[in-house]
């Protein structure tokens, strides 16, 4: 069970190190329901996750995260005193904190910039993460943590990217749009040729003739005459021989 579950992790984390450049040391970020569950669950994140995840991990929180854990004081303390060890990213909260919740999703905004693993309890921002492409989703179940399969959004992403890359979507629309282009003028051009062909080429092309049958008969009048010449004086003698040898 444990094996395969290291399997299933494995397989995901290279989904995510190939097509989002997922890169070591992987940053999680916590948020107070993890770390409440992992408390609860007797699970050494800091110890069980970089072999899970197969490299270096570094656990990270924000600020809003811990402003939250600590206005609901003493049930989450012992998740407050996990969270405190965490790094502290940046949010853009600095002045006004939000929930913990609405700031862990604004730290994966505009496609996870920062490659964050989201590690929550919390099935709502579950919900929301699953929404957005390229974020890999933690969280605890069983006494076990799990990182989620990719999403089928981001599966899809991966797909149209895949596919981009043969060729690009928005270049097949173009090229559509440049052959559908490209067949009106051509049809214009053959028109317009059409109608030119009808009083013009014609007399290029007989012209092209004369010449051809100019220069084809000046040398073959020549030669005729001399075949002419030649059989004349041929048959004479034949004739005259013949004449002789009948006389
Ligand atoms: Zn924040």
């Amino acid at each position: 069970m444990k094996l395969r579950r290291q399997k299933h992790a494995k397989k995901n984390m290279g989904f995510y190190k190939n097509n989002f450049q997922f890169r070591e040391p992987f940053q999680v970020l916590l948020d107070g329901t993890f770390c409440h569950a992992a408390l609860q669950n007797k699970i050494q994140i800091r110890e069980q996750l970089p072999g899970y995840l197969g490299g270096p991990t570094q656990l990270c929180t924000t600020r809003c995260v811990l402003k939250e854990l600590e206005s609901l004081g003493k049930p989450l303390y012992g998740a407050k005193l996990i969270a405190q060890r965490c790094e502290v990213q940046n949010c853009s909260h600095h002045k006004d904190p939000v929930s913990g919740s609405a700031c862990l999703l604004s730290m994966v905004e505009e496609g996870n910039p920062h490659h964050f693993f989201i590690a929550t309890q919390d099935q709502d921002l579950a919900n929301k993460v699953k929404k957005k492409a390229g974020v890999p989703l933690l969280f605890i179940i069983q006494n076990t943590m799990v990182l989620d399969k990719p999403s089928p959004k981001s599966l899809a992403f991966v797909q149209t990217l895949q596919t981009s890359q043969l060729v690009p979507e928005h270049q097949k629309q173009s090229i559509v749009q440049l052959k559908e282009k490209e067949g009106l003028t051509k049809q214009e051009g053959e028109k317009r040729r059409k109608r030119k062909r009808a009083g013009g080429p014609n007399p290029l092309s007989c012209l092209k003739k004369k010449k051809k049958t100019q220069e084809s008969k000046e040398p073959s009048a020549e030669k005729k005459k001399r075949r002419r010449k030649r059989y004349r004086v041929k048959t004479k003698a034949v004739q005259s021989v013949q004449k002789n040898e009948g006389e």
